[in-house]
């Protein structure tokens, strides 16, 4: 195979799978819940821009991003939608969040009050969302001291209260404290005034979420990250019953192969001291393209559609693999790091378990130096 127009290191990203899991998360909520589609971190890593632009053509007309600079980066592809800020709103960046009609999310009466002031002044409404905290003991009011805030921002003029949420702590891996973080959001919500609350969006659910979500009144909106990025939900949650496909798939080249006597020492720190003549490769990507240090000596990649080991240490730019075993390896070759290839493949779930990261980090720690190669783009 020729791979001579393929660079060091590259993430592909397919997105017809892309497009797949949004009609199949659409499919299966039910009508009237709003889709909100999580979109921070450079879209997962994927790349903002051709993700929403997808998104968007799929019908799915709500985002969500963790703050203001990666809304107005969303403003510029979606200029009509609905931009959720998830994180908290520094002074600085009000001003922006205003001019890009972002719906910021608030915490307390202070921030409610200077985003009032600023709105204002400027002639404009701003569209805001009330963050609850009930038990991630991260943003948001505590919920038994939400009530005084909720009537401030009511009575606010340049506020549009539009929306009320929380974030669960351990929607995939406790049930039961899921439910006690559900039951203290239900008791905030009920104590808004009827009309205001018909009007809302409120929400709690992320991808691992919804196991509980079938008693799911008032409930009428879900923010969905991974999911859509093709990571399997857990199972007895509400999305169990689909079965995403991964978008992305990390590869790499071999740089250059060579044998190594019995006695070497492996790369830094004497990671490794062969115990027999080895051919080894070097692998084009390190630490620096996203492929974490845990992986030493532990990974496996895949070349000409068989597993070969990691060996030694990661470095910033190279990872060795031993292709001993395979002796029709070559310089150029692919090397899959993530993904599948000529009928084998590495899960992203192996690929942490080995580099000791859960698949969200793994996905937005591939870096700026890794271009993304995009399948299935659409022309305009
Ligand atoms: C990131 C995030 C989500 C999406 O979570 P996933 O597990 O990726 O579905 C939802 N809500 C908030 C507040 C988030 O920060």
């Amino acid at each position: 195979m020729n791979t001579s127009h393929l660079p060091r290191a590259w993430a592909e990203i397919r997105l017809s799978h892309f497009e797949r899991n949004i009609q199949k998360i659409k499919s299966v909520l039910p009508g009237g819940v709003c889709y909100i589609a999580v979109v921070k971190a450079d879209g997962y890593g994927h790349g903002v821009g051709h993700i929403v632009e997808r998104l968007l053509q799929c019908g799915v007309h709500a985002f969500a991003v963790a703050n203001v600079r990666e809304g107005s980066d969303v403003r510029y592809v979606a200029p009509q939608s609905e931009i959720f800020v998830l994180g908290p709103t520094l002074p600085e960046e009000m001003e922006a969040a205003v001019a890009d009609r972002l719906t910021v999310a608030l915490s307390d009466i202070a921030e409610a009050e200077a985003f009032n002031a600023l709105a204002l002044s400027r002639g404009k409404r701003i569209p805001v969302s009330l963050k609850i905290d009930t038990g991630m003991g991260r943003m948001g009011v505590w919920h038994e001291a939400a009530q005084p805030l909720i009537e401030r921002l009511i009575a606010l003029p340049a506020l549009e209260f539009r929306s009320i949420f929380t974030h669960f702590s351990s929607a995939d891996t406790s049930l039961e404290y899921t439910q006690l973080q559900r039951e203290r959001f239900l008791n905030v919500v009920e104590k808004i005034p009827v009309a205001v609350r018909e009007k809302l969006l409120i929400h709690a659910d992320n991808s691992a979420g919804l196991e509980s979500f079938s008693c799911r009144k008032p409930f009428n909106a879900v923010r969905v990250g991974i999911l859509q990025y093709g990571l399997p939900p857990a199972e007895g949650t509400f999305f169990s019953k689909i079965s995403p496909e991964p978008v992305l798939a990390f590869r790499s080249r071999i740089g250059l192969i060579k044998t190594l006597p019995a006695g070497a020492a492996v790369s830094y720190n004497r990671t490794k001291i062969l115990s027999r003549d080895t051919r080894v490769a070097i692998v084009t990507a390190g630490y620096g393209d996203g492929i974490p240090t845990a992986a030493s000596n532990r990974a496996q990649f895949i070349v000409r559609g068989k597993r070969v080991p990691v060996i030694g240490r990661v470095t910033m730019d190279q990872t060795l693999i031993d292709v001993s075993e395979l002796p029709e390896a070559r310089v150029g070759d692919v090397v899959t790091l993530i993904g599948e290839a000529d009928g084998e493949a590495v899960s992203i779930e192996s690929f942490c378990a080995w580099g000791d990261c859960i698949p969200w980090e793994a996905l937005v720690s591939i870096t700026k130096r890794v271009p993304r190669i995009y399948e299935g783009l659409r022309s305009q």
